[in-house]
């Protein structure tokens, strides 16, 4: 909880009657079950998962990016484990950076206890974060300055012990042939 002293203490998050600002974009405390309940829809309408994904990642806004750097001087590396920082403080699931490739951008990333599967554990054949996806690989866009792809390879939601994520630049996601991605990704449509 370091991270969250320290954001309270610099100002970058601030909470005032009707408003949370973190870092100057606004924020909300919500209901972990309004997530479950939106993914119940998207298990029961599969067709609209890489749209919705879509959505998530693009509402990661870019107006992180840039202030983030300038305030904490990070480079790429640094800005991702600060994020996975961030997500691991905001109750997201406790996340770690498993392995990064960074010539390639690429890499895999888990997150235990994620808050959406943690509702749904057995609960479907297919991995279930599609919005966690959505923002980290809205993230990592901001991180790597380029269209980031997530796709979801285990998942509490189908029975594994955590959720695993494998991750690359769109354009090396492209050339991928598993079904598993055809059916997460919105690129191949
Ligand atoms: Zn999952």
């Amino acid at each position: 909880m370091e991270l969250f002293n320290k954001l309270l203490m610099m100002r970058q998050l601030k909470f005032q009657l009707g408003e949370i600002d973190l870092l100057n974009q606004r924020v909300v405390l919500a209901p972990g079950a309004m997530l479950r309940n939106f993914t119940y829809f998207m298990i029961k309408h599969p067709e609209t998962v890489p749209e919705i994904y879509e959505l998530m990642r693009l509402s990661f806004d870019e107006g992180w990016a840039e202030p983030v750097k300038k305030a904490y001087g990070f480079k790429s590396k640094d800005f991702f484990r600060w994020l996975i920082d961030l997500s691991n403080v905001a109750g997201w699931g406790t996340s770690e950076l498993v392995s990064l490739d960074e010539p390639t951008s690429s890499g895999v990333f888990r997150t235990r206890n994620a808050v959406v599967s943690k509702y749904l554990v057995k609960k479907s054949s297919e991995p279930v974060c599609h919005i966690w996806r959505g923002l980290t690989a809205g993230g990592t866009t901001a991180v790597f300055k380029k269209d980031m792809d997530w796709v979801e390879i285990k998942c509490l939601g189908k029975g594994d012990d955590c959720c695993e994520f494998v991750f690359k630049p769109r354009e090396l996601m492209r050339k991928e042939s598993n079904p598993l991605f055809l059916k997460q990704l919105p690129i191949y449509q």
